[in-house]
């Protein structure tokens, strides 16, 4: 069974993993109105990714016995000054994230709940990755300005990217 503290700091995830769904498909809608379809369909993948974190916390809860309880989500912003802007909330987004997975990893240890430390582990190599990645663009970003043939040409390769598995 799930200790009450560390079901309620899951729970808790949860909701901030569908907060991040919800963020990256709010990005989607913004590049959708900038006829950007590439990094749209990017973003979109990263919606669909982070509603497979949230499962995942969800049917990790149900395995261990404990009751999921769905909190609220909070409403996403809509707009962006520049295509950089967006990335680089993305990255503070994903920064805060990583913060959230350590200190679920510090209970679990506190806890000595060593099921839940093993579950995370995936979490921790994730968001390795995740950062990763959003740095990327946001160097090329950097690199592009805002040259709109060079735009245009990574938004192709993020349409790429977003159809690879
Ligand atoms: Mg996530």
């Amino acid at each position: 069974m799930l200790s009450k503290k560390m079901q309620q700091a899951i729970n808790e995830q949860i909701a901030y993993e569908f907060y991040s769904a919800y963020l990256y498909l709010a990005m989607s809608a913004h590049f959708e109105t900038q006829n950007l379809k590439g990094f749209a369909a990017w973003m979109r993948k990263k919606f669909a990714e982070e509603q497979t974190h949230a499962m995942k916390f969800f049917d990790y809860v149900n395995d261990r016995g404990g009751k999921v309880e769905l909190g609220s989500i909070p409403q996403p912003p809509s707009a962006w000054r520049t295509h950089l802007a967006v990335f680089e909330q993305s990255l503070e987004h994903e920064r805060s994230v990583t913060h959230r997975i350590h200190k679920l990893y510090e209970l679990a240890l506190a806890e000595k709940d060593y099921a839940t430390q093993s579950m995370l582990k995936w979490f921790i190599d994730e968001q390795v990755e995740e950062e990763k990645t959003v740095a990327e663009v946001i160097e090329q970003l950097k690199l592009i300005d805002t040259r709109g043939s060079a735009i245009l040409m990574l938004d192709h390769r993020l349409a790429e990217s977003a159809e690879k598995e």
